[in-house]
């Protein structure tokens, strides 16, 4: 197998490594030294904003022909990974910024990317993702937001529930009901702004983790918008939606990664300092045993991950089980390597003193979001390889 083109596109090549390299750089100068007050004050990351912007990072998956680098899945993995390791909250700026903007990629019309892929390549404006609703989670098809046609117009009226980013960003992906005769095939997809009259946002949502990155209620109330911001056809909205989860589950397991990642590395560096019984804990068996575990974990949640990218990139038939794959197996193994980490450093791993306990605070929501893992596994079950 090895040598074929298939297995090469598993792994990174020297250009996501030196990405890696510079993004890990980045994060640690400019994102890390913030991460425990965006967690403790429960603010937006700007910090983080600022530096991704400075250096064109906060959108990578934009395609060139809209002024962004064009990076591919492995890339914009890479970058959400590097950004987790130092904090969750602000690896929601790529992560989202890619889940909000895909359903215009893959389905918008050429007028619609050049309009809202160039402010967002820019930095002018970042994107969100408005699929949940109070009473429509897992089973998202059962949403109550409604589009009604009036001539050159669509207006809008209906609550998204858990909209991660809302009143920071500028441009909104909306799935509405347009047939509500038809179910799933009744959904369509459109671009809402900010600035549109009618929208406005709940108060920020009062969370165990990701305390840095607003998640509020999105309100269309009467929100009229021109024909022309429906992404795709009229009733492919929902269709959209779920093939643009196929790619963005990977960025969820990225995160997860990163996560891990960040506690791993404490953990390891913890246990040669602090001593027990005359020596550092770290060369006690039981302790190292940990360790191995743990590391073992997370490179067989990154492997999959990676090779879950390639088929992102790819297109490969079987993406959507490996998209969920990717997502339910890394965030999984984030809970266990967070949850480690804490055990690892005792007492003061279940203090805010450190950091640990934020990751595994933070590592929680990557088993819920894009999906509960339960659903993951209905996906993978109904694409079995
Ligand atoms: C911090 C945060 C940020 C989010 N960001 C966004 C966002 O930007 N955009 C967006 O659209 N949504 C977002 N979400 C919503 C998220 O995707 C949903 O919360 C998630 O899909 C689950 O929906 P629910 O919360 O309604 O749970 P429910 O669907 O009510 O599920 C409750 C429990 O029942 C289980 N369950 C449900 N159905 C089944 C079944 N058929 N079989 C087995 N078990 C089942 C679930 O797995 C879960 O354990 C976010 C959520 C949070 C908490």
């Amino acid at each position: 197998m090895a040598g074929s083109p298939d297995f090469d596109l598993y792994r990174p090549s020297e250009e996501h490594d030196m990405l890696r390299d510079a993004v890990r750089s980045l994060a640690e100068a400019k994102i890390a030294p913030y991460a425990a007050a965006v967690d403790e004050e429960a603010r937006f990351p700007q910090e983080a904003l600022d530096a991704l912007v400075a250096n064109d990072l906060q959108a990578i998956h934009v395609p060139e022909a809209y002024g962004g680098a064009g990076a591919d899945a492995l890339a914009t993995v890479i970058v959400i990974e590097e950004v987790a390791r130092a904090c969750a909250s602000s690896s929601l700026i790529p992560a989202v910024n890619k889940l909000g903007s895909l359903p215009v990629i893959l389905s918008g019309s050429e007028d619609l990317k050049k309009k809202y892929m160039t402010p967002l390549a820019k930095g002018e404006g970042m994107f969100s993702y408005c699929l949940s609703e109070p009473d429509a989670g897992s089973d998202a098809a059962g949403m109550k937001t409604k589009a009604v046609r009036d001539g050159d117009y669509w207006v809008l009226n209906g609550v998204k529930r858990w909209i991660t980013n809302a009143g920071v960003s500028e441009y909104y992906t909306v799935m509405a009901v347009t047939d509500p005769t038809k179910r799933s095939k009744g959904i369509s997809a459109f671009v809402v702004e900010k600035s549109d009259e009618g929208v406005s946002f709940g108060a920020p949502e009062k969370k165990l983790g990701i305390k840095g990155s607003p998640t509020r209620e999105v309100y269309l109330d009467n929100v009229r918008i021109p024909a022309d911001r429906m992404i795709g056809e009229e009733g492919t909205g929902f269709a959209t939606a779920m093939k643009t989860l196929d790619h963005t589950r990977i960025t969820i397991a990225a995160q997860a990664l990163g996560i891990a990642q960040g506690a791993l590395d404490y953990a390891k560096g913890y246990v040669q300092e602090r001593k027990q019984f005359g020596k550092p804990i770290g060369d006690f068996q039981g302790v190292q045993f940990m360790l191995a575990d743990m590391a073992m974990k997370l490179e067989a949640a990154r492997q999959l991950t990676y090779a879950a990218a390639a088929k992102s990139e790819r297109l490969d038939a079987d993406l959507t089980f490996f998209g969920a794959a990717a997502k339910c197996y890394a965030s999984d193994a984030a809970m266990e390597i967070t949850t480690d980490a804490v055990q690892l450093l005792g007492g003061y791993g279940y203090t805010r003193d450190y950091p640990v306990e934020r990751m595994m605070r933070d590592a929680k929501i990557t088993q819920i979001y894009e999906g509960t893992n339960q659903v993951q596994r209905i996906v993978m079950a109904r694409n079995l390889p």
